[in-house]
C-alpha cells in the first residue's frame, strides 16, 4: 500500500508541546516561550512538508520523529537567530571600497563620533540659542572650505542625492545628457531610471563614443531645465572617444542660461595621481570650473559613512533643501557624525595617514612586501597544513572606482594540503571572525594592503 508508509510518518510527528517541553528541558527557559512555540511549529512544519513530497519511502530513511530529535532542529533554529546575520568580515581580498563588505572602512575619529552620536546629540538644537536647529549644519561649513561650495546638503546616499536635485531642478522639465555617460552603478543605479523616478525628461544626445559642443546646443529648448553630466565612474570607453570637458559644457550653459550639475560618484578631495591611480576629477576643480550643483558618495573615495553630498551654488542647494523629498532621503545622526568627523580629517589632519580608504590605496609596495612576508612567516610557523607562497598580484580601487587601476601589491597565496580549497574557503568565510580572500587559479590570496595591522594575528588564527 503505497500510501500507508506515508500515513504512518505523518501519525507519528510529535506535537508542538511535545518539542516545547524536550527544548525546555535541555536548554531552560533562555527563550520566550511564545518564540519556542513559533520556532517549533515552523520545524514541525517543515517535516510534514518533507513527508507529503517524498516519493518513497526510501527518501524518509533516517527521519527521527522522536521530540527530542525535533527539539534539536529548534535548537539549532535558535543558535542562528543569536548570532548576529550583519558580522564583522575581515577583508583580504585586496579591493579598497568592497561594496559586499561595506565599502569604505571608517576613520577611527569617525567610529568615535558615531559612538557619541549615538546617545543624545545637538541634531536639531543650535546650542547656542537654544532654538531649533538643522541638521545640515553639522557638516556644511566643512563642505564649503573644504569645496569652496557656496552651500551643502548631505542625503542617504548619491542615488538619493541625484534624485532629489533632478526632481527640484527639473522634474516636469528636461534634462541634457550624453550618451557615452547613461550609467548603471552596482546593477541598480541607472541614470535613465533615475531620472524617470526624478519627474525629469531626460533627453539623450550624441553618441556612446562621441558627443561634441553642438549636440547639445542643438538639443536645448525652452523646455531645457538642466545640462548634466555624469562621471563615468565605473567604465571607460577607449579609441575614438569625444566628450565635452565640464569647462565647455559650463560655457554652453551660461550661454543659453542653464545650470550645470555634475555627477561626479566618487568625488576625490585629494589628488592620487602620484600613487599610481587614475586622475579622477577633483571636486574643487569641477566646482572651480563653474558646476552648480555637484553629487558625490559618502563611501567612495572620499573614505566616510554612506551618504550622499549634494554641493553648489547657494540658490540652487536652498532650493533642493526646501523639497519636501528630503524629508524621506535625510540621513540619521551617526552618519552625519561619521561624515563630519572624516571631513574634518581632510581640514585638520593627516588624511592620507588617518582615513583608511586613503592610506590603504597610497600603501608603499616595500610596506605590502614587508607585510606579506611577514605574514607568510607566521602562518608557515602555526601550520604545516598549507602551502605558503608570497607573491606580487594587483590590487582594486572598487566600488565603481578607477575600473582601470590596478595596484601592484604582494599577496600571501594558500592552499590546503588536506582538504579541497572550495570547502576551506566556506569554512573560513563561516569563521568568527568571517576571513573573505581572493579566489584565483587554485589558490586563496590574502591581500595585506585591506587587511588593517591590528587584524594579521586574527587572521593567523582563522587558518590555523
Ligand atoms: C556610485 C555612483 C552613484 C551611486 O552612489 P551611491 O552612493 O552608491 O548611491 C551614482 N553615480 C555615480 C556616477 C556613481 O559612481
Amino acid at each position: 500500500m503505497e500510501t500507508n508508509w506515508r500515513q504512518a510518518y505523518l501519525r507519528a510527528l510529535p506535537g508542538v508541546d511535545a518539542v516545547v517541553s524536550a527544548v525546555k528541558k535541555t536548554m531552560g527557559t533562555a527563550y520566550p516561550h511564545w518564540l519556542l512555540v513559533k520556532i517549533s511549529q515552523k520545524c514541525i512544519h517543515k517535516l510534514r512538508h518533507r513527508i507529503l513530497q517524498a516519493a518513497h519511502a526510501s527518501d524518509l530513511d533516517g527521519l527521527e520523529l522522536v521530540p527530542e530529535a525535533v527539539a534539536e532542529q529548534v535548537e539549532q533554529e535558535l543558535a542562528g537567530l543569536v548570532q548576529p546575520s550583519l558580522r564583522r568580515v575581515i577583508n583580504a581580498t585586496g579591493t579598497v571600497l568592497h561594496t559586499n563588505l561595506g565599502r569604505a572602512r571608517l576613520a577611527k575619529a569617525a567610529i568615535e563620533a558615531m559612538q557619541e552620536a549615538a546617545g543624545y546629540c545637538s541634531l536639531e538644537l543650535d546650542l547656542a540659542s537654544g532654538h531649533r536647529g538643522s541638521r545640515h549644519v553639522h557638516v556644511e561649513k566643512l563642505l564649503a572650505l573644504l569645496t569652496g561650495a557656496e552651500a551643502a546638503c548631505v542625503v542617504n546616499n548619491n542615488a538619493a542625492a541625484v534624485l532629489l536635485a533632478l526632481n527640484t531642478l527639473a522634474a516636469g522639465k528636461k534634462v541634457i545628457v550624453s550618451r557615452g555617460e547613461l550609467v548603471e552603478i552596482g546593477g541598480s543605479f541607472r541614470i535613465p531610471e533615475v531620472m524617470l523616478a526624478s519627474g525629469a525628461q531626460l533627453v539623450e544626445v550624441g553618441t556612446t563614443n562621441k558627443t561634441r559642443p553642438r549636440d547639445y546646443q542643438q538639443a536645448i529648448d525652452e523646455e531645457t531645465a538642466l545640462l548634466l553630466k555624469v562621471h563615468t565612474s565605473n567604465y571607460r570607453v577607449v579609441g575614438f572617444t569625444e566628450s565635452v570637458e565640464v569647462a565647455e559644457l559650463v560655457k554652453i550653459s551660461r550661454e543659453a542660461n542653464i545650470p550645470v550639475m555634475e555627477d561626479l560618484g566618487s568625488g576625490l578631495f585629494i589628488d592620487l595621481s602620484a600613487f599610481g591611480l587614475e586622475k579622477e576629477p577633483l571636486v574643487r576643480e569641477s566646482l572651480a570650473a563653474g558646476v552648480d550643483v555637484l553629487t558625490l558618495s559618502g563611501d567612495k573615495l572620499l573614505g566616510g559613512p554612506q551618504a550622499g553630498i549634494i554641493i553648489g551654488k547657494r540658490r540652487f542647494i536652498e532650493q533642493i533643501k526646501k523639497n519636501q523629498l528630503l524629508r524621506a532621503l535625510r540621513p540619521d545622526k551617526v552618519t552625519l557624525a561619521a561624515l563630519e568627523a572624516t571631513l574634518r580629517i581632510y581640514l585638520l589632519g593627516e588624511p592620507l595617514k588617518e582615513i583608511p580608504v586613503l592610506a590603504m590605496l597610497t600603501m608603499p609596495l616595500a610596506t605590502l612586501q614587508r607585510r606579506a612576508e611577514a605574514l607568510a612567516k607566521k602562518i608557515r610557523e602555526h601550520t604545516q597544513n598549507l602551502d605558503v607562497v608570497v607573491r606580487e598580484d594587483v590590487s582594486y580601487v572598487g566600488g565603481g572606482a578607477m575600473p582601470l587601476t590596478q595596484l601592484p601589491t604582494y599577496v600571501v597565496a594558500l592552499r590546503p594540503r588536506q582538504q579541497s580549497l572550495a570547502q576551506w574557503v566556506e569554512m573560513l568565510r563561516l569563521g568568527e571572525p568571517s576571513l573573505v580572500g581572493r579566489v584565483q587559479e587554485g589558490w586563496l590570496l590574502l591581500d595585506p594592503r585591506t587587511i588593517a595591522e591590528a587584524e594579521e594575528e586574527e587572521v593567523v588564527k582563522c587558518l590555523i
